[in-house]
């Protein structure tokens, strides 16, 4: 048994089969061949180890015929460990008499010779675990050929193990079939973080390397509320992870119950409890959960999921399925805000050295304006189907709010012109996620009609700590007293000012803020779905005075530990029951 500590950014516990998703999309569970298929079986073996030599025997001569023979040295190194007679006794003997399949023993057998290298001191040794990656690669290339097979023709259930997944590649992944994921890389706010909780599956991100310790097909646990996963488990840890799932059943059935009520506090105060989407058929969900409409749906998603940028008649009949879903509740439509950990498949700028400082979001938007016009247009278009409004992230000056209200005004001339029906009368609001937006709400107040507070990025710009690199996880919190000021600025300047203010980021979809955000004055809650009934539930057993008065003790502490101790044992105190 071996444990992994990562960062939890799902809740759950997930208990199942791995499956590794490398670089390639290659899948490699461990299937186990019946008797009579062995002798096939290693003749399929041999065949991928033939073609496999015959490929690397070409790249070294091509090599070696342009640059030189010492450079082709590197394929001879190859052929010479591809062709190892003590690689292919051990793979025999798995095939043989493990009755392993090729793929499973290639890959298993590679990855203990890489973990030998990886142990070594020395640069080069690396750089040989990285060759024994490679052939590992070529062969499973040979043997899986047309067979390779994606994440998208799942059919039982797995649990991903990743080096990294992007948000996209995220978002397609099918939650009836992958039950949980971990990733080496990662940190807490990323997209990817945000989209396993919006499928809400349990995922551990940033643990460091470890796929080279396990084996497709083998059992582990992924305990997305502590961050660990634990490889190899041994009965008992089985047993007392399965004893979790039931806690966590009871507590979701709970929750259930409340599905209908309102969030009102106990001394009847209303809050309001939308739901943040990426793709419409998360509205269900949402609703399904007792939101009252969606507070943040990030469009940008259809950007993500396609190769080519979507179209007009795309992006419309998009928001058309959301608003129907929503049927006559509201929805707050961002515009895109592509950039930083959000790249599409197509052209986008060159690599950016510091991405979630450069071309994103409303710059990257306004730097398009095609792309940016094309977007509006629809968003306009769908005004005619229901009540949205539309909001600009990442909003850092006045200047490039009113630019970005300057493309809207126009797309709205050119729908007039073409006669194409649309409606004037649109709320329009701005994210709240930079700091400099919050020292001059003062003056955004004139600009918006409402705002919304996105904490995963507030957190990111004032602590300058980047939201998904795990090796500044633990600095990126919103305990931090700074940032807890910052949302009380934000929030009592939009009300001395009368405009509405909610919030929809990750924050205020964590029960430990729910009783503080209260106090400072929040009133509208966007979360993921999944979060609903728990915030809910946190809301309709307190009162506003009591937030209030725990507020004022919350904000008068010094650092980010001692706030999130005092978070921790005030919701403690009022729901025993909470998992936190
Ligand atoms: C945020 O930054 O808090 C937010 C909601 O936007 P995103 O997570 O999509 O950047
Ligand atoms: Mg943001």
């Amino acid at each position: 048994m071996q444990r992994l500590q990562g960062i939890a950014v799902s809740p759950g516990v997930a208990i199942g089969e791995a499956i590794i998703f490398g670089n390639e999309g290659f899948r490699i569970s461990r299937r186990f061949l019946p008797r009579e298929a062995v002798a096939s079986e290693l003749a399929r073996l041999d065949q991928a180890i033939a073609a496999a030599a015959k490929e690397i025997d070409l790249n070294r001569q091509r090599v070696a015929e342009q640059l030189g023979d010492d450079y082709a040295a590197i394929f001879s190194a190859h052929l010479q460990m591809l062709q190892d007679r003590k690689l292919r006794e051990e793979l025999e003997q798995m095939i043989r008499d493990r009755h392993y399949s090729p793929e499973y023993s290639v890959s298993r057998a590679l990855r203990r010779y890489a973990k030998v290298f990886l142990s070594l001191e020395g640069d080069t040794m690396a750089e040989r675990a990285n060759d024994v990656f490679d052939i590992e690669k070529r062969l499973l290339r040979h043997l899986l050929g047309e067979r390779r097979e994606g994440l998208g023709e799942l059919t039982g259930e797995v649990l991903i193990l990743a080096h990294n997944l992007t948000p996209s590649e995220t978002a397609n992944l099918n939650p009836n079939f992958v039950k949980g994921f971990v990733t080496e890389t990662g940190g807490p706010g990323s997209h990817t973080a945000i989209v396993a909780e919006a499928l809400d599956i349990p995922a551990v991100v940033g643990t460091g390397p470890f796929l080279t310790e396990v084996s497709g097909g083998e059992t582990l646990i992924i305990d997305g509320d502590n961050g660990l996963v634990i490889l190899q488990p041994d009965e008992e840890t089985l047993a007392r992870y399965r004893h979790e799932v039931d806690e966590h059943k009871q507590l979701a059935a709970k929750l259930e119950t409340l599905r209908d009520l309102p969030s009102d506090t106990l001394d009847g105060q209303h809050v309001t409890m939308f739901g943040n989407i990426e793709f419409p058929a998360e509205v269900k969900p949402c609703l399904d959960r007792g939101a009252e409409g969606i507070g943040l749906y990030r469009t940008e998603f259809l950007y993500l999921t396609r190769d080519v940028q979507p179209s007009e008649s795309d992006h419309l009949a998009a928001y058309r399925e959301v608003i129907e879903a929503l049927d006559g509740r509201p929805v707050v439509m961002r515009t895109l805000d592509l950039g930083a950990d959000k790249i599409p498949n197509f052209p986008m700028p060159d690599d950016e050295r510091n991405p979630f400082l450069g071309l994103r979001s409303t710059r990257l938007a306004l730097k398009h304006v095609d792309m940016f016009r094309i977007q509006l247009r629809a968003m306009l278009r769908a005004t005619t189907a229901g009540p949205i409004k539309i909001m600009f992230p990442l909003i850092t000056n006045l200047l490039e709010l009113r630019r970005a209200k300057m493309v809207l005004s126009d797309a709205m001339e050119d729908l007039e012109e073409e006669g194409i029906p649309f409606s004037r009368d649109i709320d329009i609001g701005m994210m709240v996620e930079v700091p400099s937006a919050v020292v001059m709400m003062d003056h955004f107040v004139q600009e918006v009609d409402f705002f919304s507070i996105g904490t995963n990025d507030l957190i990111q710009y004032a602590l300058a700590v980047d939201r998904s690199n795990k090796d500044v996880a633990s600095l990126y919190t919103g305990s931090d007293p700074s940032i807890l000021r910052l949302i009380k600025m934000a929030i009592d300047t939009a009300a001395q000012h009368d405009k509405p203010i909610s919030m929809c980021g990750q924050m205020c979809g964590n029960p430990i803020y729910t009783m503080v955000l209260l106090g400072l004055g929040l009133r509208t809650f966007s979360v993921v779905p999944a979060a609903i009934p728990e915030i809910k539930r946190v809301c309709r057993s307190v009162t506003i005075p009591q937030c209030e008065e725990f507020a004022a003790r919350v904000m008068s502490l010094e650092s980010a530990r001692d706030v999130k101790t005092a978070l921790r044992e005030e919701l403690i105190k009022i729901l025993p029951d909470q998992l936190i």
